[in-house]
């Protein structure tokens, strides 16, 4: 936008500028193609000379405004809007690594990018070492080997809760030359820009805070601009690209040759483009987000609180409670609130855990999080069953943890149903 909003007005203004006549509200683009009328045009937009919309699935005006405004929330150069969070992860690493190549990630990571890096990627050849998120600076740099190209972190780990040590992560990344790349899906970019920290990337599951909703799933990758890819590493940035006649992307596009990257070879060659309507309902969803996330947090933190006093309950963890081994770090980096999520066990253990589950009725058994409604959910035995019992205690999960996605409903109705539920078991 050219100027320096905050947060509340991207949401509600980035990405999208009207002129006179022109639909208000972003415009649904329904079209897989688009009519040109000058073919040297054409034949510069395929090489990359000029900017244009040819074809659904290398761009789309419904796309491009999201992913504009997405730029914008994070502070970054350039974004690249996908299918679903998981096509955003794996487009973040397959435009940096490629077969013989390793990356470093912190072990508590989302459950499907954890089998992604663990069981997939080896199969396309790009190893991974994770690396527990406590661990020193020195102990992280150990694993490192001449041909690793990106550390990888999450903001908030799901379900553990961690957050993300930014400045030990970025210091690891800055030692190494690579690329830091944050999935910022829980903290949202209301909460904190990575990039403020050193990350380099940002990934995130948009089909969770970013939409709010629930109603459409979808990716997004951003590009901070901020890392020089012509140190040596990654010499497919500054080479000629064999696909495209002439262009370097370091050369052609700088400060946002890695969005370029993704869109220009990623996207056209693999898909995962999200639909034009998916793009306007997470662009809509984004219209409340700072809305939101400062009412999640709030009620999250009412809710841990009463259940942190409840005699039923053993343990609470969120990373705004004083009682969290997260609660200082949380507080440097989280601007004043802690998202949605927390975790909680009972008493009796799993035992009863389904017991509980079965009795809420305002929040509801639900695989998802980060929407509008409140859920619940046992991950040892659902969303993280594919895990052994050791990689499931790694990354956080243990037997009797409850995981909780609290809504923007009346916290006084939320917390009187868990009241009520409790009561019963
Ligand atoms: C859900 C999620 C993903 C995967 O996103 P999808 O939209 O489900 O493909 C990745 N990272 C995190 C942190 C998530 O919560």
């Amino acid at each position: 936008m050219g100027e320096n909003y905050r947060i509340g007005t991207i949401a509600i203004k980035g990405g999208y500028n009207p002129k006179g006549g022109e639909p208000k509200v972003v415009p649904i683009v329904q079209s897989a193609t688009y009519e040109q009328d000058d073919p040297e045009f054409v034949a510069k937009v395929f090489n990359l000379e000029a900017d244009g919309y040819l074809y659904g699935r290398t761009g789309n005006p419904t796309v491009t405004a999201l992913e504009e405004k997405f730029a914008e929330l994070e502070k970054g150069v350039a974004a690249v809007a996908t299918a679903c969070g998981q096509a955003a992860v794996v487009y973040s690493i397959l435009a940096l690594a490629k077969a013989g190549d390793h990356i470093i990630a912190s072990s508590a990571v989302y459950g499907g990018t954890y089998n992604l890096l663990k069981i997939n990627l080896p199969k396309l050849g790009i190893e991974t070492t994770f690396v527990d998120p406590e661990a020193s600076k020195e102990e992280i740099l150990k694993v490192a080997k001449s041909n690793t190209k990106a550390i990888y972190g999450e903001t908030i780990g799901n379900p553990g809760l961690n957050v993300l040590d930014f400045e030990k992560f970025a210091a690891v990344a800055k030692e190494l030359d690579i690329p830091f790349i944050v999935d910022n899906t829980i903290a949202t970019p209301y909460l904190v820009n990575p990039i403020d920290y050193g990350a380099n990337v940002v990934v995130h599951s948009t089909t969770k805070y970013a939409n709010g909703h629930a109603d459409a799933l979808g990716g997004i990758i951003v590009d901070g601009g901020n890392f020089n890819w012509d140190n040596g590493k990654f010499p497919e940035f500054v080479e000629e690209d064999p696909s495209y006649h002439g262009i370097s992307f370091v050369k052609n596009f700088g400060k946002s040759a890695y969005a370029t990257k993704i869109h220009s070879t990623l996207i056209r060659d693999f898909g995962a483009i999200p639909a034009p309507v998916n793009a306007f309902l997470t662009n809509r969803g984004l219209e409340t987000l700072h809305l939101r996330v400062q009412r999640h947090s709030e009620n999250a933190l009412k809710l841990a609180k009463y259940l942190e006093s409840h005699p039923k309950v053993s343990w609470v963890n969120y990373p705004y409670l004083e009682s969290s081994s997260q609660y200082n770090r949380a507080k440097k980096y989280l601007r004043g609130g802690g998202s949605g999520i927390l975790t909680f066990g009972l008493k009796g253990g799993e035992a009863v855990a389904g017991k509980l589950i079965e009795n809420l009725k305002v929040t509801s058994l639900v695989v998802n999080l980060g929407d509008v409604r409140s859920y619940i959910i046992h991950p040892w035995s659902t969303t993280h069953a594919q895990l052994s019992s050791e990689e499931k205690i790694k990354s956080g999960v243990l037997p009797d943890l409850l995981r909780v996605s609290v809504g923007v409903e009346d916290i006084n109705d939320i917390i009187e149903d868990y009241s009520e539920a409790l009561e019963k078991i």
